[in-house]
């Protein structure tokens, strides 16, 4: 989904975009010249491995994004939360694959593997 830079005014424009088994609700408003700021939540399920057991499982996402998007380079790298379309066209699906690999490079455990790390957690108390 590919929406472009000139499109989006101050007033907020709504999108959904699903992708897999996930999908980006939210909506795009300008705020200044050259950014604009995107406000969405990442839901449905992705299937996720295990690092300890190496098992693919269901994950439920719930993930809220607050970005800014830009069609100029950042100079400043103040907020990590800024995203560069340098060709003026916000590319949705870049933005929704970026955030699941994030949460894919994470150390992600499945809930068994999750629980038995409680009880040994417990048990060096
Ligand atoms: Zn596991």
């Amino acid at each position: 989904m590919k929406i472009l830079f000139d499109k989006i005014g101050s007033n907020a424009k709504a999108f959904e975009y699903p992708k897999d088994g996930a999908i980006l609700k939210g909506s795009l408003s300008k705020k200044s010249h050259h950014e604009i700021h995107l406000e969405a939540d990442l839901s449905g399920t992705i299937e996720l491995d295990c690092v300890r057991c190496g098992t693919s499982y269901l994950h439920r996402l719930d993930n809220h994004l607050d970005l800014i998007l830009s069609d100029k380079v950042v100079e400043t790298q103040e907020s990590l939360d800024i995203i560069e379309f340098l060709d003026g066209v916000i590319n949705i699906e870049d933005i929704v694959d970026s955030e699941i690999n994030s949460i894919k490079s994470e150390y992600n455990y499945c809930t068994q593997c999750a629980n038995s790390l409680d009880e040994n957690f417990e048990v060096e108390f």
